[in-house]
């Protein structure tokens, strides 16, 4: 059962059903807000910043799938969890509301006994992406890169039965450990994957604190570079010369584990590799998880189809691995008019960042990795450019430049 105290939002134009389910939600500890119109809904709902939003199908004016668009497009409610409460049974209208942003499905009519457990069910379900550094290449402590954060790349995905995925380990695993020393979790289990050694994504491992703590389980997994292991690589960072801790001193128990392209069931989560277009061995991530999936992409290049190095083939492998993901996470390190002075440094521009992820019908995109060069006011820049090519082109994919310490639920 749910022990903690959520705040509940209901958007129902049928009096009957807000006012039983308001009795339920309260009788089980929570409080709840209720709107009987969808419009009246979307200009409350931002400023009260609800954890779980229920929302009808068939009401006047704006139905509930549209009202879910709408309210998936507020980046303040990125940490709800929107459920639908319908009477409609259809397949349809249950993959349009998955597809509009809904993270659950509830049928009418409302059996009062098991309500709140079928409820319960749904929110426990959920999987959380949260970003502890978005920065490329190096880390900017500068202070006009404080709002978006100045870590280099580091991204976990939070799933049910506390499974925890961690992607790459640039500084943001610093942040990541702190938070976890912070809610005193004892016997941490988690994958590490890393996408290459590149230092920005392996240069804080041996600053993520729950290694060093017994109980603690990890499983470090990468690509291998030619004959180097993923142990050898993250052994080498820690080699003396460069550190003065090594690996020995490590007090939970650590595996590792070398990937190639290919499917791989890591703790009954489908993960999927793809190599990258970037120097030496660089995997891409896909998580296929209970309906939903999140791709990690990179380090990239994605060349105009102008350049010589342009491989249609490769664009149609990409585009195919990340089909219909409800979450792109990728490398837009530069602006459209810097990339020609970057040209085969493994990294890619906006537009084709933008028409990519448009493409293969991304929901949401997360422009990631940016060039330490690039301030806040860049990123911002970075992002306009991004919905307004999106706008022109009639995309329904949702773009994102996310901070330090966002958390999105998918
Ligand atoms: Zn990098
Ligand atoms: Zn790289």
């Amino acid at each position: 059962m749910m022990t903690e105290s959520l705040l509940f939002f209901l958007v129902d134009d049928d009096p009957a059903i807000t006012e039983l389910v308001t009795t339920l939600l309260s009788d089980a500890g929570h409080d709840v807000q209720v709107s009987h119109s969808s419009r009246d809904a979307l200009a409350l709902i931002p400023s009260t910043q609800p954890d779980v939003i229920l929302l009808d199908i068939m009401m006047p004016g704006m139905d509930g799938q549209e009202l879910c668009t709408r309210l998936r497009e507020c980046p303040e409610l990125s940490n709800a969890c929107i459920i639908m409460l319908s009477s409609k049974s259809y397949e349809w209208d249950r993959s349009r509301a998955y597809k509009s942003g809904a993270n659950g499905y509830m049928l009418k009519p409302v059996n009062a006994e098991t309500f709140v457990e079928d409820l319960d069910q749904i929110i426990s379900k959920q999987v959380t992406l949260t970003f502890w550094g978005a920065r490329g290449t190096l880390p900017t402590p500068e202070p006009d890169c404080m709002r978006y954060g100045g870590n280099t790349v580091c991204v976990t995905l939070s799933l049910p039965q506390d499974r925890l995925f961690i992607f790459d380990a640039g500084t943001g695993i610093r942040s990541l450990s702190s938070h976890l020393l912070n809610e005193h979790k004892k016997n941490v289990v988690a994958k590490i994957f890393i996408s290459h050694s590149h230092w920005d994504h392996i240069n804080a491992l041996p600053f993520f604190v729950p290694l060093y703590m017994q109980g603690n389980e990890f499983e470090i997994c990468g690509p291998a570079q030619g004959s180097l292991t993923m142990r050898e690589v993250i052994a080498a960072q820690m080699d003396d010369v460069y550190f003065p801790v090594t690996m020995k001193q490590f007090a939970a128990r650590v595996y590792f584990r070398d990937l190639v392209e290919g499917v791989y069931d890591m703790d009954g989560v489908e993960v999927h590799t793809m190599l990258l277009n970037h120097p030496g061995y660089c995997l891409g991530y896909r998580i296929n998880y209970d309906g939903r999936s999140i791709c990690y992409i990179t380090d990239q290049e994605l060349h105009p189809d102008t350049s010589p190095s342009y491989s249609s083939h490769y664009r149609n492998m990409l585009e195919e691995f990340i089909r219909d993901t409800d979450a792109l996470i990728t490398d837009c390190t530069y602006f459209d008019n810097e990339y020609s002075e970057h040209e085969d440094w493994g990294h890619s521009s906006v537009s084709e960042v933008v028409h990519t992820a448009h493409r293969a019908n991304v929901r949401q995109l997360f422009l990631y990795h940016h060039d330490p060069a690039h301030n806040d006011d860049d990123i911002d820049k970075k992002l306009n450019q991004a919905h307004a090519l999106l706008n022109e082109l009639g995309s329904k994919t949702i773009c994102l430049a996310p901070k330090e310490r966002e958390s999105i639920v998918l």
